[in-house]
């Protein structure tokens, strides 16, 4: 035993461990960071929302998020033609699935979401997945009157999470009177979710900063 060619093989084993049997199974101690590409809708030339809109829902969903080993960063943000900006129906919703960005959390900003279920409602936000434009094909929609956890909740969706009855529960519709979480199991479920993003590159994470 011993001796450098022993070490480096060591070395060379212990990194293919971890590329090839730790990453998966091991919790997400580390933080992965996925990037979010918006696309937001244009209404008589103007956007329906800031960039500092955008940056309380991204800053909101990493707060909520962290505990589950998973970030998000604003990739970038785009113009969502003006056809879109209104959603009426399932259709509307549908043909976002001809925008998605491949590698990236996709989040369409609109003027307004109504409910496909009760059409005299509107939403303030939702998890979709478009039929008709390939496999995984989902994204979140997110209503420009919304208050700055929506994103949370959505991307709580996109992660595999249905909707909780906690009250506080980020999934709950039941506020609550502390800060926005994520239980335990919703945690697992998330970093199960973001392994699986990664492995089969629905989503490519962005590289780690070293700050
Ligand atoms: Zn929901």
């Amino acid at each position: 035993m011993g001796g450098a060619a022993y070490q480096v093989r060591s070395i060379a084993q212990r990194a293919l461990c971890l590329a090839l049997v730790c990453a998966p199974l091991a919790p997400a101690r580390a933080d992965t960071t996925f990037p979010i590409s918006f696309a937001v809708a244009e209404v008589d030339g103007e956007q329906v929302v800031e960039r500092e809109w955008l940056e309380e829902q991204v800053e909101a969903a990493k707060e909520i998020f962290r505990p589950a080993g998973v970030q998000f960063v604003l990739e970038r943000v785009r113009p969502l033609p003006a056809e879109h900006a209104m959603l009426e129906d399932r259709a509307d919703r549908h043909a976002l699935g001809a925008l998605v960005e491949r590698r990236v959390i996709n989040c369409f900003i609109v003027a307004s979401l109504r409910d496909v279920d009760d059409p005299r409602l509107y939403r303030r936000g939702v998890h979709w997945r478009a039929r008709g434009h390939g496999p995984n094909n989902h994204f979140v929609i997110v209503s420009a009157v919304s208050g700055e956890t929506v994103l949370a909740h959505e991307l709580g969706h996109f992660f595999g999470n249905p909707h909780s009855t906690t009250a506080g529960n980020i999934m709950s519709y039941d506020r609550g009177e502390v800060p926005p979480f994520f239980d335990e199991a919703q945690q697992r479920r998330i970093a199960l979710f973001a392994r699986r993003f990664v492995r089969t590159r629905e989503l490519v994470p962005v590289p780690h900063s070293l700050d």
